[in-house]
């Protein structure tokens, strides 16, 4: 019979891995909390238009990368490729705008149908956060600090760089489109198949192509800062300026686009030369234009996603859990002793470990092994006098403790 097998692209999380994981969603909530955000849980499933018309119908996540498929009743539904616009959906259809600013942030699993290699999966999880309902500068700056004093609790800041471009409005974007248009013209002959496709659906798309031929074209192509106008302009040095002001360092790079056509104004990543091509390790930018296209009022929005699985291989040192104390029964009779003695301690908050069988011997060397620092050894002499043995595992001195006295021990 043919072994039963994950999915490529997909993969189990256990051990060191998920303790690191876990540590990047517990720093990042954390963090987006202290900064009034709340968490928000939306289906893993949608109707596949939230996506594909939201996110472009020429992006490579809705031409290449959606997992979609027909339920029992007919419709189509695709398992969410990221977290915007699912959450955006959410905000229209829970009527959120009622009460602006909205501040959420999320975690869980995200699906892409794209080549599997380090850093890029089929299955894999991004946290991220969206601030919808303010306009001006001050949210950029804020939701870009917030990622910033997230890595930086990871203690990560040394290995990323934070990279910030702008888009500018639409009047900017527009200008900007023609300027290109221009110019790819000029190269048709150089461009990839889909890239010629591109420039006539969206132009902007070349800009964002994982092709060699396109990317040599584009490396020479109109800068967005040469299209911006006074307005935006200004947006975009208040948000520099704010970032100044916080002390926050970052790298303009003018020949950063997001890959999405949801976005405006400011975009932005957190990137690493650590983990080799897949550096970009979180991702954002403003997304004024998504709520009214999904049906809602004009409301600005800003936020960012990073990928869980990037962030903790930036991560080092494997998560240092508290060390547990070992319970360990002598003798048949005092089973049920150890049991309640562990369970009075896992209820005061030590983490128990108790040993399931074998002798004395085999139970020390059993503490030993998950790193015990106390062991509490139940004995039958002992019990009689209402006592056990409490025992260090570092010093090796061990004493006679009273069992109401045990937490009062070993705390
Ligand atoms: P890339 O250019 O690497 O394909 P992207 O622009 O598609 O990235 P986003 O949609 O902005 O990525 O997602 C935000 C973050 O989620 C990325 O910066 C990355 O850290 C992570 N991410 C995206 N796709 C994957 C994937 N297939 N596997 C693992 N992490 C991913
Ligand atoms: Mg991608």
């Amino acid at each position: 019979m043919a072994k039963i097998q994950n999915v490529r692209g997909t993969y189990d999380v256990y051990g060191e891995t998920k303790r690191k994981m876990k540590k990047v969603v517990a720093t990042g909530s954390d963090v987006v909390e202290k900064y009034g955000f709340e968490e928000i849980e939306t289906p893993i499933f949608e109707f596949t238009e939230v996506f594909s018309r939201n996110l472009g119908e020429t992006s490579d996540v809705v031409t290449k990368e959606m997992y979609c498929f027909q339920d029992r009743g007919g419709e189509s539904l695709t398992l969410r490729p990221e977290g915007t616009a699912g959450v955006v959906r959410s905000f229209v259809s829970e009527g959120m705008q009622q009460n602006l600013p909205v501040k959420l942030y999320y975690a869980g699993p995200m699906f892409r149908y794209e080549r599997p290699q380090k850093g890029r999966q089929r299955q894999f999880t991004q946290f991220g956060c969206e601030l919808l309902g303010v306009e001006t500068p001050q949210a950029d700056v804020e939701v870009i600090a917030m990622a910033y004093e997230f890595v930086e609790k990871l203690g990560l800041e040394g290995n990323v760089v934070v990279e910030i471009n702008s888009l500018g409005d639409k009047e900017s974007r527009d200008a900007y489109r023609a300027k290109l248009v221009e110019y790819l013209r000029g190269h048709l002959d150089e461009l990839s198949g889909d890239s010629k496709e591109r420039l006539e659906k969206n132009p902007l798309r070349v800009l964002d192509s994982k092709e060699e031929c396109d990317k040599e074209v584009v490396a020479n192509a109109p800068l967005y800062c040469d299209s911006l106008n006074e307005a935006s302009k200004k947006f975009f040095d208040e948000v520099l300026h704010g970032l100044d002001a916080l002390g926050i360092k970052y790298r303009i790079n003018n020949r950063l686009v997001r890959g999405l056509d949801y976005y405006s104004h400011t975009v932005f990543e957190l990137v690493t030369d650590k983990l080799g091509a897949q550096g970009t390790v979180l991702a954002g930018g403003r997304y004024d234009g998504l709520v009214e296209q999904m049906g809602g009022g004009a409301v600005a929005g800003i936020g960012w996603a990073c990928g869980v699985e990037r962030l903790s291989m930036l991560l080092e040192a494997d998560v240092s859990l508290p060390r547990p104390v070992a319970v360990i029964p002598v003798g048949e009779d005092t089973n049920t002793k150890a049991m309640e003695i562990a369970y009075m301690l896992r209820k005061a908050g030590f983490r128990v470990e108790q040993s399931y069988g074998g002798n004395l011997k085999k139970r020390m060397m059993k503490a030993n092994k998950v790193n015990a620092c106390k062991a509490v050894i139940v004995g039958s002499d002992e019990l009689a006098r209402n006592e056990v043995t409490v025992k260090d595992l570092d010093s090796g001195g061990q004493k006679n403790v009273a069992v109401e006295k045990i937490i009062e021990e070993i705390k």
